[in-house]
């Protein structure tokens, strides 16, 4: 088959690690990619934003099936557009990606078929948000309906801080992104992420994973896309994978099929697990950045298969196959970030660090420029690792990191610490 992948990031460029290992690939593609995608794949500037673009590229190149790793794209309707021109694309159509492109559709959806979330309310005026606020106090969470890169979410300590967030977000701060806020209750308990491959009837659960949001070590500092991942969450076991299932997962597909919308595709779902059971977060219509990383590492099977099974509705009959051991991923990322960085700074020392026993490298944000690869981004390389216990999957990444001249660029040393912390209880 030729397939064309869409996106640019450490995501994507495990997924095209992992697909350019498949025998059912002829030619991979990848629109717009990066340095380190431009080892498994042919790179071409193609603006994906532009559905027409995309299209008459299919068309010209013989694109058999699109890939698609980032939300922007699916919540506008990319896969629609290329299903109407005949070419199948892996994903959910526009509707289905309404579990991600708003929030307030996923909370009324949880409520409406008895999927455990966050109490909630949803709010257009500024003035009957903050009274609500003040009624209920703080800790409370306030969220942006739409889709905003990140930045839609505010776990408010205090009324003063939830009021703000509020006069942010219906003002205006984040565009129509935030004409309508959500506002939740604040829950307890160890957060997890969990990846299902639905074809709008079935799911079959892949792999769990837990990550860090937070730029520091000891998880402070502010808020990032996700500084290091690791597979799988210890705290999600056998029985608590059945109950997200049967509990959150399955409903959420029999309702989304009743309403004319069955979803196809990852479904990732964001989980706040505590002693009452696993209740629903959020929801992502495709993988996670850096989650997607250690889920490639472990995934035994051929991927193309699965993501064909999941547009052709034949995922009943699909068994996919996982490495038991953990996978571990360390982002570095340019100096600054979350906040201002610079780009273009030289990365050495790359393949020495592959070299590492169990160690993959997946880039997120590089270009190559006269056969030097430079920075090109916040999140710049996810330092990935495989082992027999996270300790050692942790050890094996880091000793890559230290293998890596880039004086430019920072990451957390920690990663994996709650992991290895449960391993050495057991020992
Ligand atoms: P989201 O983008 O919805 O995943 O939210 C980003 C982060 O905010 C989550 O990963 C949680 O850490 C936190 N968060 C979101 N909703 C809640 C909630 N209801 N209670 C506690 N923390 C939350």
């Amino acid at each position: 088959m030729n397939i064309l992948l869409l996106g640019s990031g450490g995501r994507e460029h495990a997924l095209a690690w992992k697909m350019a290992a498949s025998p059912l690939t002829d030619r991979l593609v990848c629109a717009p990619g990066n340095a380190g995608i431009a080892r498994e794949a042919e790179c071409i500037p193609l603006d994906i934003a532009d559905h027409a673009a995309v299209i008459a590229y299919c068309r010209a190149s013989k694109i058999d099936f699109v890939v698609i790793g980032p939300e922007t794209p699916l919540c506008a309707g990319i896969v629609d557009d290329l299903a109407a021109a005949g070419i199948k694309a892996f994903g959910p159509s526009r509707a289905a990606a309404r579990l991600e492109g708003s929030k307030g559709f996923t909370k009324d959806l949880c409520r409406a078929n008895g999927i455990p979330t966050a109490a909630y309310d949803r709010f257009q005026a500024a003035d009957r948000a903050k009274a609500h606020v003040r009624t209920r106090g703080a800790p409370i969470v306030i969220k942006a309906d739409g889709l905003a890169a990140g930045k839609g979410v505010v776990v408010a300590e205090t009324v003063a801080e939830a009021e703000a967030a509020i006069d942010m977000m219906l003002g205006g701060g984040l565009g129509d992104a935030g004409a309508e806020v959500i506002i939740e209750e604040f829950l307890t308990g160890e957060e997890a992420s969990f990846f299902a491959l639905c074809d709008g009837d079935a799911a079959i659960p892949l792999a769990s994973a837990q990550d860090h949001k937070r730029a520091f070590d000891g998880d402070k500092g502010p808020n990032t896309g996700g500084m290091g991942a690791y597979s799988p969450a210890p705290i999600i076991d056998d029985a608590m994978s059945v109950r997200v299932m049967n509990e959150i997962v399955l409903p959420t597909l029999r309702a989304m099929k009743a309403m004319g919308a069955p979803y196809k595709g990852v479904l990732y779902a964001g989980l706040m697990i505590a002693n009452a059971g696993p209740k629903l977060i959020e929801y992502n219509v495709r993988f996670g950045d850096p989650e997607c990383q250690v889920l490639m590492l472990r995934l035994k099977s051929d991927l193309v298969p699965a993501l064909l099974a999941s547009c052709d509705g034949m995922l009943r009959s699909l068994d996919l196959r996982w490495h038991t051991q953990p996978a571990l991923t360390v982002v570095m990322a340019a100096k600054g970030y979350p906040g201002a960085y610079s780009g273009g700074s030289v990365i050495e020392g790359l393949e020495e660090a592959a070299a590492v026993e169990g160690v993959e490298i997946f880039h997120a944000g590089t270009i190559a420029r006269d056969g030097r690869v430079l920075a090109n981004g916040g999140r710049v390389l996810n330092v990935s690792a495989i082992g027999n216990t996270v300790r050692e999957a942790q050890a094996r990444a880091y000793e890559a990191v230290a293998r890596i001249r880039w004086p430019e660029g920072f990451c957390r040393r920690d990663i994996g610490w709650r992991a290895i912390e449960r391993e050495n209880h057991r020992q």
